[in-house]
């Protein structure tokens, strides 16, 4: 971290700052120009509050040299990480995983859903058993029997299953049943107990994008749970929101070379939560699979009329198992 000092501060004034960032465990490297002062701060810059430091009122502006985020950061850890979900199922390093399945686990429509995505080529099930909604009045998932559901169809199938947590109360309920992914949801990127918490198990986690986070936010999330001990993260791009109405989010595919280039971490991307409509759901899982993601998560439906949430991005299995033989085409060119 650079720190521009205003001209005509007193040598004093320097001085003192200079003792307040070396309080916090820097060194300071200081370089006196003929037109400004210019001090580098060395070591851990993470326990300097860069806004906090840009306020005061000798400092004319304060440039960070390196990321925060260390553990996710590619520059320390060259090599794309592999998160082994189960036998024959990786996240990154080359591989391609496509999760599918409806939004929630609603009963047993589950078993011939999984059978449809799994006969088209998905490779993993996901449905959510707790589901965040909007509304308090809307329904909020079969919880408990949601994951035992999801275990059931596991055994039918042999897919490993994510699904998403939202409390951190219920981790025994996941960690009991084997779950195989932990989704953290959009909503909850930055509920930082429970990144806290996932991050305690050796489980992989699915970090979906907040709709409103940054990049760097986004990385930031997955420090958190990388620094608890669990380094299995895998990042989601799920839309964010925009000014745009036509689509319920805006899907931000720049983040998939972007992450690549920062972070070290597998990304996959979902065009169901991207666009909200199922007409588009196919072309975006085109455009992220051309754009490099190492997986896609895609909502899938029998029935999506009925479906109880999600149901307007719903594509049907007929329309899934139509789109694979595409995504493996592209899948081929850009590998
Ligand atoms: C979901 O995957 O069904 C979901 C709620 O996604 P997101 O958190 O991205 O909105
Ligand atoms: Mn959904």
């Amino acid at each position: 971290m650079i720190a521009v000092i205003k001209q005509g501060t007193s040598k004093e004034q320097i001085d003192k700052l200079i003792d307040w960032i070396r309080g916090k465990g820097l060194e300071v490297n200081y370089s006196q120009g003929s037109q400004e002062t210019i001090l580098g701060l060395i070591g851990d810059t993470t326990s300097i509050d860069a806004e906090l430091l840009d306020s005061m009122d000798i400092v004319e502006s304060v440039t960070r040299v390196s990321e925060p985020f260390k553990l996710a950061n590619r520059k320390f850890h060259p090599d794309d990480t592999v998160v082994h979900v189960a036998d024959g199922v990786d996240v990154g390093g080359g591989s391609f995983q496509v999760i599918a399945g409806p939004c929630s686990v609603e009963g047993d429509n589950l078993f011939a859903i999984a059978d449809a995505v799994k006969a088209a080529g998905a490779t993993m099930l996901r449905g959510g058993a707790y589901k965040p909604r909007t509304s308090p009045y809307s329904n909020q998932g079969m919880g408990e029997r949601g994951l035992d559901l999801l275990v059931e169809a596991r055994e039918r199938t042999g897919l490993p299953i994510v699904t998403e947590i939202m409390d951190p109360r219920d981790l025994p309920l996941f960690l009991e049943r084997g779950i195989d992914v932990l989704q953290i949801g959009a909503r909850n990127m930055q509920n930082f107990p429970l990144l806290r918490e996932v991050g305690k198990t050796q489980t992989p986690v699915l970090l979906k994008r907040g709709m409103a986070a940054t990049i760097d936010e986004l990385l930031m999330a997955a420090e958190y749970v990388m620094s608890e001990g669990n380094p299995n993260v895998i990042l989601c791009e799920r839309g964010i929101r925009t000014f745009e109405t036509r689509t319920r989010n805006t899907f931000d595919l720049n983040a998939v070379p972007v992450l690549h280039y920062l972070t070290h971490l597998p990304v996959i991307a979902d065009p169901s939560h991207a666009t909200g409509y199922t007409r588009y759901v196919g072309q975006m899982a085109l455009a992220a699979t051309a754009a490099g993601a190492d997986g896609l998560e895609i909502e899938v439906h029998d029935n999506p009329p009925k479906a109880w949430s999600d149901g307007g991005q719903a594509l049907l299995p007929s329309m899934f198992s139509e789109l694979m033989p595409e995504v493996r085409a592209i899948r081929e060119v850009v590998a």
